[in-house]
């Protein structure tokens, strides 16, 4: 499927708002074994997307758009692709009541016109529900489908994953299959050595797409039967560094692992601050495995409440080996837990001496009464090294559960 994705907002090319509504559905897409081949970002200006839209549908089996769906003078998406495809509005009566119980617990006086212009809806149309603000998403039937997705990231998020993903999930089985999964600790382009000869010549086709946390891996392509037998293959060739299930997030297998060991996990951030306590609890149900974390960024709470002696600080420093062992024994009884994770680094990008470089980073892992500590040295700016030593901390509980 030909994927085209169109941005409107003059703020996204004077740079005053980054994009993040393009990487945002580029990963959605991802998800559903679609790689976009083509974005293009226009200017508030109906010309401009009126001849975005035009282009792009001379290519594409789908367009998606963001932004410009609003009530004010300066949304033109709607407008626009109705007269790109000829399409005449009628007003939504249900989201017209929607937008004036909404208004009316807002304001005392009646809803303006253009306010209620959102409630304009074009014929052959879904209407994607907006359940935080008050323009609706918009998915256009037709030769080329067109998905018209609103401009905040706290509006187009939610409805592009409830609303439309399920719709475009649907509508790409039809045509294709895909199986997907994702290997951790394994390089890219030693993935694609192993994966490619078991598929030459056949009739599907192949994605990774590479992070910190690992490869994820698409096999795609019309015969369902094929791309799982081929997926599963080679599922084989990298056994336990594929994540269970098929599931493409680290956090969410590793989370999956405790809850159905019955395990709880605390942890100890210097460097990370709390990130990987964030990364568990963004997790809906998290509260089953997550006790808690203490942020022992100072020595003072590090000896305090994570438990780590003066000595091993004033001897070794709490960028060691011997701090972070500590670190994990201390909050594994501090919070009374059966697995944890320590982290104590320099993330620079000032601190670093020739002995201790910005970068070094040690991490503890512990799972009962087993301990793994590892040493490393991360490239990258700050946010590089700190995400890096979340992932490796996730990495390395993920090895104890493995073991288990
Ligand atoms: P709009 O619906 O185009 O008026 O956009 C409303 C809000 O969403 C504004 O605050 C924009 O800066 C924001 N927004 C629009 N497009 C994007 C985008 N591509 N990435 C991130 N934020 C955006
Ligand atoms: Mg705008």
């Amino acid at each position: 499927m030909r994927v085209s994705v169109i941005c409107t907002g003059t703020e996204l090319l004077k740079g005053t708002t980054v994009n993040t509504n393009l990487t945002f559905v580029g990963q959605q897409l991802g998800e559903a074994g679609i790689v976009p081949f083509r974005a293009l970002v226009v200017g508030d200006s109906f010309a401009d997307l009126r001849q975005a839209l035009e282009s792009a549908a001379g290519d594409s089996d789908l367009i998606i758009t963001t932004g410009g769906l609003g009530p004010t003078r300066d949304d033109l998406t709607r407008n626009a692709v109705c007269d790109f495809l000829k399409l005449k509005l009628h007003r939504d009566l249900e989201i017209e009541a929607h937008l004036i119980r909404r208004w009316a617990n807002r304001h005392s006086t009646a809803p303006d016109k253009d306010y209620l212009s959102q409630a304009d809806v074009p014929e052959n149309s879904i209407v994607l529900k907006n359940h935080v603000g008050t323009a609706p998403g918009l998915w256009v039937k037709g030769e080329t489908e067109i998905i018209l997705l609103p401009g905040p990231p706290d509006e187009l998020n939610p409805m592009f994953e409830n609303e439309a993903m399920p719709l475009l999930k649907k509508l790409v089985a039809e045509a294709n299959f895909t199986s997907s999964f994702m290997i951790t600790s394994i390089s890219e382009l030693i993935v694609q050595g192993k994966v490619e000869p078991l598929v030459k010549g056949l009739p599907l086709s192949l994605a990774y797409c590479s992070s910190v946390e690992g490869v994820k891996v698409f096999f795609s392509g019309g015969d369902e039967n094929l791309i799982v037998q081929k997926a599963e293959e080679a599922k084989k060739l990298f056994g336990d560094a594929v994540l269970a299930d098929n599931k493409l997030s680290l956090v969410e297998e590793i989370s999956e692992r405790l809850r159905g060991l019955s395990y709880t996990l605390g942890t100890a951030e210097s460097c990370t601050g709390g990130m990987i306590a964030a990364a568990i609890t963004d997790l809906p149900g998290s509260s089953q495995i997550f006790s808690g974390s203490i942020v022992s960024y100072s020595n003072a709470v590090k000896t305090k409440l994570s438990g780590v002696p003066q000595e091993i600080l004033e001897t070794h420093g709490a960028v060691s080996s011997e701090c972070v062992s500590a670190m994990v024994s201390g909050v594994a009884k501090a919070l009374d837990v059966d697995a944890a994770i320590a982290v104590s680094g320099i993330a620079g990008p000032d601190g670093g001496t020739d002995e201790k470089p910005v970068g070094l980073v040690y991490i503890a892992a512990l799972l009962h009464d087993k301990i793994i500590v590892s040493k490393h040295i991360f490239p990258g700016n700050r946010d590089s090294i700190r995400n890096r030593a979340k992932i490796r901390g996730l990495l390395m509980l993920r090895e104890l559960l493995l073991k288990k």
